[in-house]
């Protein structure tokens, strides 16, 4: 097993998926978690931006237990109000009251069907991705990544992807022309990729030339929905309204949850769309639990608030050469490599952060009910270590 600070671990039968922190958390509250000797790690990733209403809140325990005591699971083959409880909440909070919902399980499967639903809607197959872009590892969501490496020979041979540079006008119309495009897909706020992002003024450039050319506005939500950057939705910050809806991450709180919400002018029919465990009770029940708290507490307000504290305290950090992002979906990046950074963080100060394509970047993505005291020893850490 690779560890971050590169120390192979031998481990018989398990897969190597990703370098691992070298820290064992046995449990978890609130922004923080602890490992077997009840060390305490101020938790500024949330395994990858998951954690939105943070570890073991008591609502979120409270409904999920209860749910399993009553029912778990059963497919979308019978009634289910839980269902519907959970569509009404997040259109309603979404303000997308007029969007239908289709529950999936994972980031990579929301985009994989909103592409083929995208497809299915227009009749065409060529998309429109970005530089820098990660939508997933399925085979269209991987065929929309700008990596690579990421394909095995199979992934060779599919629909015709066109990647433009992020905030490119004129390429997307040129792109565009032929009215041949199905989709343009886009990341609310890049990710993985590294904190990049398309300006307001861009994403209502796309969403009227996708209307003039027909092709349909898919928005990647899965890292940058649910609160992250201080709107419902990243996209939400420019006042555009996408027709597809990509969403994962935040909605389950850790329970794998992933969902598109599609404008009501697309024809979605029975069959086009399917899955097993997408929309089972348990997932509704942890999925209600995070917008009830969501809206409760105010998270997205709370965003606002302690991202721009936060931003204030890292813009008076001279070494700090840019902050990315918005609310609590922050890049800070650097001129160096940051990789001894988050080692430093990690072992000397007990606080967890993410990395991402870009070497010189710190990804935080903390759990959004994250309050200023709480976040105060990043900055105090990070003065110390700069
Ligand atoms: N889309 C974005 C923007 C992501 O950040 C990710 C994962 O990091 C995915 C899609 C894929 O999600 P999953 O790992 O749940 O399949």
């Amino acid at each position: 097993m690779t560890t971050l600070s590169g120390v192979k671990k031998q481990e018989s039968g398990l897969f190597d998926v990703y370098p691992r922190f070298d820290v064992t958390p046995t449990r978890a509250e609130g922004v923080y978690v602890y490992d077997q000797n009840e060390k305490k790690y101020l938790d500024l990733y949330g395994g990858h931006g998951v954690m939105s209403i943070g570890h073991s809140h008591p609502e979120y325990i409270a409904k999920v237990s209860h749910q399993l005591k009553q029912i778990g699971f059963y497919s979308n083959s019978v009634m289910m109000p839980i269902q519907e409880e959970f569509a009404e909440k997040l259109t309603s909070l979404s303000g997308y009251t007029d969007h239908q919902l289709f529950f999936c399980n994972s980031g990579a499967e929301a985009n994989e069907n909103g592409l083929k639903l995208a497809s299915f809607h227009t009749g065409k197959t060529k998309v429109i991705a970005f530089r820098g872009s990660f939508h997933g590892r399925t085979a269209a969501a991987l065929n929309v990544t700008d990596n690579a490496r990421l394909s095995a020979p199979l992934n060779k041979n599919n629909f015709e992807v066109v990647f433009l540079d992020l905030n490119d006008e004129s390429a997307l119309i040129e792109a565009l022309k032929e009215k041949d495009v199905s989709a343009v897909i886009v990341e609310g706020v890049q990710g993985v990729g590294g904190l990049d992002a398309p300006s307001d003024g861009f994403l209502n450039f796309i969403s009227r030339a996708c209307k003039e050319h027909e092709a349909l506005l898919i928005m990647d939500e899965v890292q940058s929905g649910y609160g992250r950057t201080g709107r419902f939705f990243a996209h939400q910050h420019a006042n555009v309204s996408a027709d597809i809806i990509c969403m994962a991450k935040g909605m389950g709180n850790g329970f794998p949850i992933g969902g598109l919400l599609i404008a009501p002018h697309i024809n979605a029919t029975p069959g086009m769309l399917g899955t097993t465990f997408g929309g089972n009770h348990l997932a509704c029940a942890a999925g209600i639990a995070v917008l009830n708290t969501i809206k409760e507490e105010s998270l997205i307000e709370n965003v606002e608030h302690v991202s721009e504290f936060l931003i204030t305290e890292l813009k008076a950090l001279t070494t700090i050469k840019k902050i990315k992002g918005r609310g609590l979906m922050l890049g800070v990046e650097f001129d160096y490599p940051v990789k001894e950074l988050r080692s430093k963080l990690l072992y000397d100060f007990q606080i967890f952060t993410g990395g991402s394509a870009n070497p010189n970047l710190l990804r935080i993505l903390p759990p959004l009910n994250i309050t200023i005291e709480e976040i105060k020893p990043f900055v105090q850490a990070l003065k110390k270590v700069l």
